[in-house]
């Protein structure tokens, strides 16, 4: 019988979160295994133009989010088009995830660590509804027409949380680190918001790898489910 291969599921707020945050990590993972992305908002604010189009904005990000996931080998890309900057902690988004972990049957789930001192209120709200979108997969009781359309309780293995102010697990990226970075350049509508973000990616993973003797490495927080 053929061998299942493992799946990875990365729930991020925005199109250029997964590649910052744990690109080189996605990066490893694909070389054996599949990644799958749910981005929750397409992020059309994510521009200084004020003439920009709104529409314009999100078919850009969605483009090039598509084109880096392609670029590291994630099997696909899920746009839940949540509003950017106002992503909340609701039933229907909580219910959208689960409903979707039920279907994809992820080994392991990553998304934002909500207890780090962030500004992006996305990425705290994100990061809650994911954690409360877990339970809702795992157990019997809620939405039971879950079960009615085939969608029966899922518990993932291994959840993780990142980038982190505490890690308890390093993954080393040393082999990936190059395939990070120019991963993050396909976003290239964003690149002049991030000011000197290479500076800062190069000493989070030197940072987080030196905690386990990797040249570089992407830092998480486990958590059991
Ligand atoms: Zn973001």
């Amino acid at each position: 019988m053929k061998k299942l291969l493992k799946v990875r599921l990365i729930i991020m707020a925005h199109p250029d979160d997964p590649e910052l945050a744990c690109g080189g990590t996605i990066a490893r993972w694909t070389e054996k295994e599949q990644v799958y992305y749910i981005i929750v908002s397409s992020g059309e604010k994510g521009t200084r133009n004020k003439n920009d189009s709104l529409f314009d904005v999100v078919k850009k990000r969605e483009e090039e989010a598509k084109k880096a996931a392609r670029f590291l080998g994630v099997k696909k890309v899920i746009f839940l088009r949540h509003p950017d900057g106002e992503i909340e902690r609701i039933k229907t988004l909580k219910l959208e995830i689960a409903a979707l972990i039920r279907h994809i049957k992820p080994h392991t789930i990553v998304t934002h660590d909500p207890w780090r001192r962030q500004f992006h209120p996305d990425h705290r709200s994100t990061a809650w509804t994911v954690l409360d979108a877990i339970m809702i997969a795992r157990d019997w009781h809620f939405y039971p027409f879950l079960l009615e359309i085939g969608l029966l309780p899922y518990r993932a293995k291994k959840l993780l949380l990142t980038p982190t102010d505490k890690p308890n697990f390093i993954n080393d990226i040393s082999s990936t680190f190059k395939k990070k970075i120019k991963a993050i350049k396909i976003h290239k509508s964003q690149l002049a918001q991030l000011p000197g973000w290479e500076m800062r990616i190069k000493e989070r993973t030197k940072r987080d790898g030196e905690l386990s003797g990797f040249e570089f490495g992407e830092g998480f927080y486990q958590m059991s489910i």
